[in-house]
């Protein structure tokens, strides 16, 4: 047993290595160029090494599995999924509102080019939409969150579909993109969401099997793991909801926690 765990060490020392190797210094690179990029990439190096490694993702695939469909009485309707019909070991990260706007945030996901969808409510993150336009640059999709953050379920059609019709138009007005994907506040939804939201244009009701909360183990304990296909709730949360850490380090334990699962993140868009 001993030495297989040995074996199993010296293999991920091996792969982490290989995996280092090509980030610093490319394949097809010459001797003297690999040393002036170690040189050069020393200090980057060095602060990445305290960030989470993460797994890679598996190349998206070529076909999207199917979303699922309604029952058939041809009813137009963005139905809801909380994970994606996958084998993949991948999970998909989802953040929400967009309360807080952190730099440190943004720098570490840059850094380490996780792939996440922002679902904005206008009244949380419209004081400061540049910011999400930075995070959308990395190649991160905007999605809707409804314009004021409202329970939409037993909300009459007209009011529902005004709160997503209305982000839809404000998120394309401002990120050049009409969203295809849409959460509703608290995961609250009926029959008339999933209406409006499909005549709004949108493709997929999206919910989550997987809740990060700071402070709290919730789904990364242990005792619900993760599978794959798992979508997972997170919020660009504020200051007064951070429990005295902050939304780096939640992020980071977050990464952790599902690399230490054996799962890589991947685009949810690449799936749906
Ligand atoms: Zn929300």
């Amino acid at each position: 047993m001993q030495r297989a765990g040995r074996t199993t060490t010296t293999m991920r020392r091996l792969t982490s290595l290989i995996v280092a190797a090509v980030l610093a210094g490319g394949c097809g690179s010459t001797h003297s160029e690999k040393a002036a990029a170690e040189r050069s990439h020393q200090p980057v190096t060095a602060a990445r090494s305290t960030l989470p490694q993460l797994i890679p993702p598996p190349p998206p695939p070529r076909i999207k599995p199917p979303l699922p469909t309604s029952p058939g009485n041809g009813t137009h309707r963005a139905l809801p999924i909380d994970r994606i019909p996958t084998r993949e070991r991948v999970v998909f990260l989802t953040v929400d509102d967009g309360a807080a706007k952190d730099p440190a945030f943004a720098e570490m996901m840059r850094t380490l080019r996780v792939p996440f969808s922002m679902f904005l409510t206008d009244s949380l993150a419209g004081d400061d939409y540049p910011y999400f336009a930075r995070l959308q640059r990395l190649g991160n999709k905007v999605q809707n969150h409804t314009l004021s953050h409202k329970r939409l379920a037993g909300l009459p059609y007209a009011d529902q579909r005004a709160e997503i019709c209305g982000q839809q138009n404000r998120l394309r007005k401002v990120f050049g993109e009409r969203p295809t994907l849409f959460r509703p506040p608290y995961g609250y939804h009926d029959a008339t969401t999933l209406r409006a939201a499909a005549d709004c244009g949108i493709r997929a009701t999206v919910l989550w099997r997987a809740n990060v909360q700071p402070g709290k183990p919730g789904p990364f304990a242990g005792d619900h793991p993760l599978r794959p296909g798992d979508i997972v709730l997170f919020h660009f949360f504020p200051k007064e909801r951070l429990e005295g850490t902050t939304l780096k380090k939640v992020t980071e334990d977050l990464l952790r926690a599902i690399t230490a699962q054996g799962f890589a993140v991947a685009r949810l868009e690449d799936y749906v």
